[in-house]
């Protein structure tokens, strides 16, 4: 322990004290990392696939190692042929020998003679071209007849003309592929030295942690982390292993901590690094070695309680325990030290360039990470940020990547062509591209096109938010259901220049409540709203101001403000889980979710949920696909049975 004299809560509030840049922290992370030697291996060839090469390799030997004839025929002087012709033929007489693969020659070719070679033969001495078999014809068994000149060397590859003896094969850093065995093979290389995979154990912290495959019990969460890093460790040169997740508990913790680091060259842990109760492993680091913590408290949002720290060596590192700040902070600062110590080169085939289509606001003074759907428009890839500022690991189903804004920049102007860093490097844009508002019967109707293997991403930014990406042509179509009180129509007088409309199904609202609720069941809408209102301890779950669903509300609730009022989720499903697990007693919500949530139903209006279809984008083949599922039997049928109606 460093820090001997301090006590640990003083050392836990001087990290928190001084909070550093992103760059200043990254720095004395490097500084107290690096240099160091990147631990190398030998590995057979066929063992080498997928890591990096740890010294250049310098081929060994030529390839081809000897000049070698490229087609089947016969090697020749040039020069005997200079005067040859179709009507001019020049006799050769055959020596007497065949060359084939893997026999070295023994005669020369002499003035006036040719030698039979197959493709992949070594050209004799005294030959400087080959002539194909189809351009001569047999005299007995003795002499052919050439009906064209050949230029010297052709047909011939000449010895290291493939690879050079002595020239720089393959360089440090590489990463071994198919393509690399092949060139280390052709040099008869059977073994490689390879940069040894830094060992890295992972950890998860936290009394609320359970494995994927056991049960949820009551206020528990699956350990999203654990497996999110494991993964991303091995995609990026470590060797990943997990260790489960620790309850918040100094000793557990600490004995974890320490088996992990004795075993292994670095160690991840995520959660406990925010100044609640129970975080403690940031207080363990200081007591495993030294330096100990570099950087805890860094101006990054989200990510601020990231920890970083080097333990005798090892660098150790506490990330944010939501996992998409954890994911932010660890592609940004970690993965580069990662790939580092594995010997790979800053990874480049997981960053593009792509143009932010809307401005980002940002807070001054802290680096700032947004996560992005990635969208091909007219002049190359748009950015659209999603999910900004929210710890929802289910924005990383609608996200490519994400991009930084720099401390400084209290925004980021629509427009910017940004740097985004992308999840996994197998990026592939969207074939059709839906933003707007979300339903579940989307997925009913797009099902035909994933199955024909057209990639289809729905950004849920609401209704209005689509018919503003649908005008930039930002997207295919935008899902909208807006009611216009002038014309007591949906929809269509939102529509602007350049759009049309498709429409789409019918959604029954209504009101959702537990079965058997007797304040409820039985009763219409009015009735049942009238109920609640009566009713001081039945709480409410409303809606977010915008939707759809909200305008309905507040027509029944006129000026009531009801206890619940204030809790105004943005989905569908979020209202039928807050009334499912008791938080709230009644909500409205679609009839599908109420359905699968098994509550009561009580219907209250049928809204239009249509398609504003970008017209220039309507000859597009997943637009088209997508219309037909709209339009097919199995489509309508898919939306029926979920209670839907289709227009
Ligand atoms: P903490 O830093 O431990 O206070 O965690 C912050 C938030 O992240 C809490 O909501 C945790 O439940 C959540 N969290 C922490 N670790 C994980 C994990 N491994 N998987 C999913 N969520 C986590
Ligand atoms: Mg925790």
């Amino acid at each position: 322990m460093n820090n001997m004299p301090k006590s640990p809560d003083n050392i836990d509030q001087d990290q928190f004290l001084t909070i550093l840049s992103r760059e200043d922290a990254l720095l004395r992370f490097e500084a107290a990392l690096f240099p160091r030697t990147v631990p190398s291996e030998m590995r057979r060839l066929e063992d080498a696939l997928g890591r990096a090469l740890a010294q250049d390799m310098v081929a060994p030997i030529d390839v081809p190692p000897f000049d070698r004839s490229n087609v089947d025929g016969f090697a020749v002087r040039s020069a005997d042929l200079a005067s040859a012709s179709e009507t001019a033929p020049v006799r050769l007489a055959l020596n007497d020998e065949m060359i084939a693969c893997g026999v070295a020659p023994a005669r020369a070719v002499l003035p006036g003679t040719a030698t039979s070679i197959a493709t992949g033969g070594p050209v004799p001495r005294g030959a400087d071209a080959i002539v194909m078999v189809e351009h001569t014809d047999p005299v007995g068994d003795r002499a052919i007849e050439v009906r064209r000149t050949a230029s010297p060397g052709q047909f011939v590859s000449y010895a290291g003309s493939d690879i050079a003896r002595g020239e720089a094969l393959l360089r440090a850093g590489t990463m071994v592929g198919s393509r690399e065995i092949g060139m280390l093979a052709a040099c008869g290389v059977a073994q490689v030295p390879v940069a040894r995979r830094p060992r890295v154990a992972v950890l998860s912290t936290g009394d609320e942690l359970v494995q994927p495959g056991g049960s949820l019990r009551p206020a528990a969460i699956f350990d999203t982390n654990g497996a999110i890093v494991t993964a991303a460790i091995s995609e990026n040169g470590g060797e990943a292993k997990f260790l489960g997740a620790i309850p918040d508990d100094e000793s557990q913790l600490e004995s974890a901590m320490r088996q992990a680091l004795a075993d292994n060259d670095m160690l991840v842990l995520s959660g406990g690094t925010s100044k609640g109760a129970g975080d403690v492993s940031h207080r363990i680091i200081a007591r495993l070695g030294s330096p100990g913590i570099v950087a805890h408290g860094i101006a990054l949002k989200p990510g601020k309680p990231l920890c970083l720290a080097v333990c005798d060596g090892k660098p150790v590192i506490i990330l944010p325990g939501f996992p998409t700040s954890a994911m932010f902070t660890f592609h940004d600062m970690i993965v580069p030290v990662l790939r580092r110590m594995a010997g790979l080169p800053p990874r480049s085939d997981a960053k593009v360039s792509a143009k932010v289509p809307v401005r980002i606001a940002s807070e001054l003074g802290r680096t700032e990470f947004v996560m992005v759907s990635l969208v091909e428009g007219d002049e190359g890839l748009i950015a659209y940020p999603t999910g900004k500022g929210s710890g929802a690991i289910t924005s990383f189903a609608q996200a490519d990547g994400f991009l930084r804004i720099d401390a400084l920049a209290d925004q980021m102007p629509a427009g910017t062509e940004a740097d985004v860093t992308l999840f996994t490097p197998h990026v592939r844009v969207p074939d059709l591209v839906i933003v707007g508002s979300h339903c579940t019967g989307l997925d009913l109707v797009a099902a035909p096109l994933a199955r024909a293997g057209l990639l289809v991403r729905s950004i849920a930014v609401g209704s209005l938010g689509g018919l503003a990406a649908a005008k930039r042509g930002e997207c295919d179509f935008a899902p909208i259901h807006l009611f216009d009180e002038k014309t007591g129509t949906y929809n269509t007088p939102y529509l602007a220049g350049g759009l049309e409309l498709v429409p789409g199904w019918r959604r029954m609202q209504g009101i959702v409540f537990r079965k058997g609720d007797a304040r409820f069941e039985g009763l219409s809408a009015q009735q049942a709203v009238r109920a609640a209102l009566a009713d001081p301890g039945c709480i409410m779950v409303n809606r977010n101001q915008g939707a759809g669903t909200r305008i309905l509300i507040d027509r029944l609730l006129g000026d009531a403000r009801p206890d619940g009022y204030w809790n105004q989720p943005r989905s569908h499903n979020a209202v039928a889980a807050a009334v499912a697990q008791g938080r709230a007693d009644w909500g409205m919500t679609i009839a599908p979710v109420a359905e699968a949530a098994s509550l009561g139903f009580i219907p209250l209006a049928e809204e239009h949920y249509d398609f504003a279809l970008v017209t220039a984008r309507k000859a597009r083949p997943a637009v088209q696909a997508f219309l037909d599922a709209l339009a097919s039997r199995e489509g309508r049928a898919a939306l029926t049975q979920a209670g839907f109606r289709p227009a």
